[in-house]
């Protein structure tokens, strides 16, 4: 009897194997030994197994998802001061981690000066979106348009941009750094035009919309992508000082005088 038992245990470990049930093949004969024990049923145990690898199954399809969107850093909601950063608006902030916008195909543009924490709200609403099922790819705009550029080179354009096609939320950090040449304005116009309706974007960047055009080039380009990006769009603005900043003059203060508890001026 007990010879049949462990060969049936072996074939239904092979079964659950070649189903693709990792989890069932697992942890099947420790839920059966809870079962019995608790009495529960056939049918109950069957669904006990089934809801075990459903959630598993879902947990590493987040985790797969969090690590294909390549965040430079794990940020959340929950680590942002909003108290330092008057200005962002929280009510908006928190209503879009709900990713509603996502199914919109709305976008969302974060301008303010550096160290104002605008990576850190694209990266916690990018986080929001991998839990919520989203396909998510963050990228530095520079990085991204010497991407675009050698994938063109290689003749592997088309197949970028399908990768981006396939996204849910395309976050494009730091417009503005480095003037873009007309080739890399003209690609990434071209990504932005694609995801127009289709896929959300989040952009950040220090300049002003009337600044887009040094970063561009021309002001055709820029008016094309200003059009796209802000016809469904949500805007935050940081006008706040650098967080960073703050932070590191507070220390500063701090070992000048460590009793006080005295906020610097700012
Ligand atoms: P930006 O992208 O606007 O230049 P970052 O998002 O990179 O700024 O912020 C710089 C650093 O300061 C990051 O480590 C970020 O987590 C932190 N930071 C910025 N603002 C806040 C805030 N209000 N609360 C907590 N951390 C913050
Ligand atoms: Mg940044």
């Amino acid at each position: 009897m007990k010879k049949l038992e462990t060969k049936s245990t072996v074939l239904l470990k092979h079964h659950l194997k070649a189903l693709k049930m990792p989890t069932m093949h697992e942890e099947c004969e420790k839920i059966a030994a809870r079962c019995a024990k608790e009495n529960v049923d056939h049918l109950g145990f069957l669904l006990q197994l089934c809801e075990q690898e459903l959630i598993d199954r879902e947990r590493r399809a987040a985790e797969r998802r969090l690590k294909a969107a390549k965040f430079p850093n794990y940020k959340t909601l929950e680590d942002f001061k909003f108290e330092a950063q008057p200005t962002v608006n929280r009510i908006l902030v928190s209503e879009l981690m709900r990713g509603e916008y996502i199914e919109k195909r709305e976008s969302i543009i974060l301008i303010g000066h550096p160290g104002t924490g605008k990576t850190h709200i694209a990266t916690a609403l990018g986080i929001a979106a991998c839990g919520q099922g989203k396909k998510v790819r963050f990228h530095r705009v520079t990085e991204l348009i010497t991407q675009l550029m050698e994938a063109r080179e290689e003749r592997q354009l088309m197949r970028m941009k399908n990768q981006l096609a396939k996204l849910d939320l395309l976050i494009l950090d730091e417009l503005g750094y480095v003037p873009a040449s007309k080739l890399g304005s003209e690609l990434l116009f071209d990504v932005i035009s694609a995801a127009y309706e289709r896929t959300s974007v989040i952009v950040t960047t220090n300049l002003p919309f009337e600044q887009w055009t040094e970063v561009l080039g021309s002001q055709r380009l820029t008016g094309a992508v200003l059009d796209r990006l802000t016809h469904h769009c949500h805007i935050l603005e940081a006008t706040g000082e650098s967080y960073r900043l703050k932070d590191a003059r507070k220390r500063s203060s701090k070992r000048k005088n460590p009793r006080s508890d005295d906020k610097p001026g700012n």
